[in-house]
């Protein structure tokens, strides 16, 4: 947890913010400001601030995984993923997170 991470305060139930799915490694909820019909964030719930600072590879693991479970519970066949990593490359929150965009 960090304190001033908005996904940290999401993750803690700050907001109150619907999870689509969530387990023990990672919860899943709506981008607050869809690119796509559907676009929901995948998030681990430890604070990492982006891929590079991931070294837990079980956890990589995982994430894809609940890419793939985030998918089948909000009805998409197809899917683009994102990971935005450095603010050179549109990262703003600094909470790794995966994009999930697609229309059912
Ligand atoms: P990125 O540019 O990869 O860091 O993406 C950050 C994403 O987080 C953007 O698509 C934002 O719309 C989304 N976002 C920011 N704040 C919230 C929030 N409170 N709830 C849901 N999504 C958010
Ligand atoms: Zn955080």
């Amino acid at each position: 947890m960090s304190e001033d991470c908005i996904f940290c305060k999401i993750l803690n139930g700050d907001f109150g913010t619907e999870f689509v799915y969530e387990n023990e490694y990672l919860a899943v909820f709506n981008d607050i400001h869809p690119k796509a019909p559907v676009h929901m964030l995948v998030v681990p719930k430890v604070h990492v601030a982006s891929l590079n600072e991931l070294e837990d590879k079980h956890l990589m693991g995982e994430l894809l995984a609940g890419v793939k479970e985030a998918a089948k519970r909000a009805g998409l066949k197809a899917y683009k993923t994102q990971i935005n990593t450095g603010k050179e490359a549109g990262q703003e929150v600094f909470h790794l997170h995966i994009h999930v965009m697609g229309r059912k």
